[in-house]
């Protein structure tokens, strides 16, 4: 990354980003307003060129204190990011320079594992840890044979039940949620995100933000994000009115996921085997004798043909980028050709 050398660059941190506006915090009792330079913006190929909450960015001072141009984004350490559909690129950042993905899901009745395989494997993706909070366990009959069944089929991933009502998440999430620590929220709606962000901020700090009804919900034109600092000390990235995740290309989160699975497929017969009647099958013989899940297998399968479908969709969008280009500079030629 280039680094302007200038006097009067500094580095802040991306807090707040609503449409073009960036809210970047430069010292601890100072946050200002920021844009980006009109270098960065033309320089620009995708989302993921542009700074998003969490980035670590180098501005210019402007003759208005209040005000920053962001002149480049320091290398992040971690990407969330998902898949936008309608846009050209179709990625779209969550949060940047986490440490911990709190993936939260209901412990209700509709707890459903399957839902949660999507979220761990882009968690997995992005560089972070995922964190399973699983929301709402007053509503549980037996929350702890829920617990192990989820730390079960979710190897390597921690595993936390937590009651709004009951518990107090501050202390659930405690060894989390610590100086110098950056943590993202994300999960379907409904689940209790906003119950627990609430109740992790303390009404204080949201009356500081002027942020009434912490919902999202009333604003949910564009989506917001927001990187507080949690009274115990750690950063929380809250990401209200953002609904599901949908997967992007990489996917490299899904063999982490299902590595067992990504393995058999290797060994089956012929390698364009799609599992379903071919001999010498590895993935039908697993399911035959109980070694994996049927409904592993089709979470994994689902969710690989979203990731082939997005692979598609970029991959047609960046060769009409590149006709396009190409059409503008033949153009251009075929001007200047006049013009002689
Ligand atoms: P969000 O859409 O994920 O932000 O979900 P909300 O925080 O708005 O919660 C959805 C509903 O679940 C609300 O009616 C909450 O009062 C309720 N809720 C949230 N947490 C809990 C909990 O721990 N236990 C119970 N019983 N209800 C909860
Ligand atoms: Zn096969």
């Amino acid at each position: 990354h280039r680094t302007d050398a200038c006097a009067s660059s500094l580095v802040g941190r991306v807090i707040g980003e609503e449409k073009n506006l960036y809210r970047v915090q430069v010292e601890r009792e100072r946050v200002a307003g920021a844009t980006i330079s009109g270098r960065m913006s033309f320089k620009a190929r995708s989302r993921l060129d542009y700074p998003a909450v969490g980035d670590w960015v180098e501005c210019l001072a402007t003759g208005d204190p209040e005000r920053l141009v962001i002149s480049s984004v320091v290398e992040r350490k971690s990407l969330l990011e998902r898949a936008e559909p309608g846009t050209r690129h179709g990625r779209q950042i969550i949060a940047t320079n986490v440490d911990w993905i709190f993936i939260a899901t209901s412990m209700n009745q509709d707890l459903n594992a399957g839902r949660l395989d999507r979220y761990v494997a882009l968690a997995w993706s992005s560089g972070a840890s995922p964190v399973i909070v699983l929301t709402k366990a007053d509503l549980s009959s037996d929350a702890t044979s829920v617990l192990a069944e989820i730390g079960e089929r979710f190897i390597g991933v921690p595993v936390h039940a937590v009651s709004a009502i009951a518990d107090d998440p501050a202390h659930v999430l405690a060894r989390y949620l610590v100086t110098g620590k950056t943590s993202v929220i994300v999960g379907s709606s409904g689940v209790g995100k906003s119950t627990l962000v609430n109740r992790l901020l303390g009404e204080e700090i949201l009356a500081t933000m002027g942020i009434r009804e912490h919902d999202g919900r009333g604003r949910h034109t564009t989506t917001s994000r927001y990187l507080f600092e949690l009274p115990t000390g750690g950063l929380l990235i809250d990401t209200p009115g953002m609904r599901e995740l949908q997967m992007t290309e990489d996917e490299n989160g899904l063999e982490v996921q299902f590595d067992d699975i990504e393995e058999l497929t290797r060994k089956c017969r012929f390698t364009d085997c799609e599992h379903r009647t071919e001999p010498g099958c590895a993935i039908l013989q697993a399911l035959a004798s109980g070694e994996i899940e049927e409904e592993r297998v089709i979470s994994y399968g689902k969710l690989m043909r979203e990731v082939r479908h997005q692979r598609m969709k970029t991959d047609s969008a960046l060769r009409e980028e590149e006709r396009r280009k190409w059409k503008t500079i033949a153009r251009a030629h075929r001007e200047r050709s006049k013009l002689k």
